[in-house]
């Protein structure tokens, strides 16, 4: 019997390395990257209809079918032979162009329930390819991040950040970080066409070791779980590109380092800058003490800077581990 309805937490990620290694002959850029999931997440329902597929959508620009939600689902119909539609509903927790792969953890939420409403009529591999086709990111979110053993991942991400080997650990611990969430998107392409533009170099492409030197810094200390180590190996090379035209973003990172983080970066092509934090007591002080530089020494009026339009500023900041929100801190 089919299903009537399946629920999928599509939880963001973050980027704690991103290493651009150059532009490929195909357009493309060449990465490294170290990448985990975080408990800020959006909620996915998907219920079998006659035909056809309907997105529900609030929060995501443009038209239904423009929604990366919408392709998985027709991808997953068509490949699958599937003799029914899909109604889609999302409700966005996260935020939308703000780097942490929402569109891409919605498509992977709907080729996961398309695949169950199916009773998995392929193996995993064929999701894993049609993922690569709906785009870069998407791939990694079809993964479990925690095994039944308890093992727990980090994913190390290469070429175009489609190539996905899970990094486990029985020793990684729970890791906590607060999200600073901006009132304004970053366009992936945008950022990528502004790096080619101050940075650009052709990719020098390895298959074994790493290409990226700091990336296995990151790595180890993942697995040491100390995020006293963590904090100073975090980087990403897109971070100045964008930061160019958004210099708020450098200031956030000095002010989240000022407020006490560990160590501060932009995930992927921002808009959201991240803080490293030891545990949740600390990233309460963080985030208040965060506030409080950001309006009493920066001089930024909270109101102004988060509700005026055009003028980039911060939304919210929210302290998350890897499966759930802790807390929130809205700055108006
Ligand atoms: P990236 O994965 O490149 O880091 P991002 O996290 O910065 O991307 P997303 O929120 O994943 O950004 O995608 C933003 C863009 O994708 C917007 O142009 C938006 O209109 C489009 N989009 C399509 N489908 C969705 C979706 N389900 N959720 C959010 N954005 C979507």
């Amino acid at each position: 019997m089919v299903p009537r309805e399946i629920r999928v937490r599509a939880r963001g990620k973050v980027n704690l390395g991103l290493g651009i290694l150059g532009k490929r002959p195909d357009g493309y850029h060449e990465v490294e990257s170290v990448a985990v999931l975080v408990g800020l997440a959006d909620e996915v329902a998907v219920h079998p209809v006659p035909y056809g597929i309907e997105v529900l959508c609030s929060g995501v620009p443009g038209p239904p079918e423009e929604n990366l939600a919408f392709k998985a689902g027709r991808a997953a119909l068509q490949c699958f032979r599937a003799p029914f539609g899909l109604r889609i509903s999302i409700s966005k927790g996260i935020p939308v162009g703000g780097g942490m792969g929402g569109a891409s953890a919605d498509a992977a939420a709907v080729l996961k329930a398309a695949w169950m409403l199916l009773g998995e009529p392929a193996p995993r591999e064929t999701l894993t390819e049609i993922a690569r086709l709906l785009g870069a990111d998407v791939p990694m979110f079809l993964l479990e991040d925690v095994t039944k053993e308890g093992r727990v991942s980090a994913f190390l991400l290469r070429g175009r950040g489609d190539e996905v080997r899970p990094v486990r650990s029985r020793d990684v611990p729970e890791i906590y970080f607060v999200l600073v969430l901006m009132n304004f998107p970053v366009s992936t392409a945008w950022a990528y066409a502004r790096w080619d533009e101050m940075f650009q170099h052709p990719a020098d492409r390895r298959t074994t070791d790493f290409a990226d030197p700091r990336i296995p810094l990151i790595i180890d200390a993942l697995k040491t779980g100390d995020a006293r180590l963590l904090g100073p190996s975090v980087f990403n090379d897109l971070e100045e590109a964008v930061a160019t035209d958004f210099p708020v973003i450098r200031e956030v990172k000095q002010v989240l380092c000022q407020a006490g983080a560990l160590g501060a970066v932009m995930t992927g092509s921002g808009s959201t800058v991240i803080g490293i934090v030891t545990d949740p007591a600390h990233g309460l002080r963080v985030c208040r003490e965060f506030r409080r530089i950001w309006a009493e020494e920066r001089g930024h009026s909270l109101k102004k800077s988060s509700s005026l339009p055009g003028r980039p500023g911060i939304k919210e900041l929210v302290l998350v581990g890897r499966s759930q929100v802790l807390g929130r801190c809205t700055l108006s």
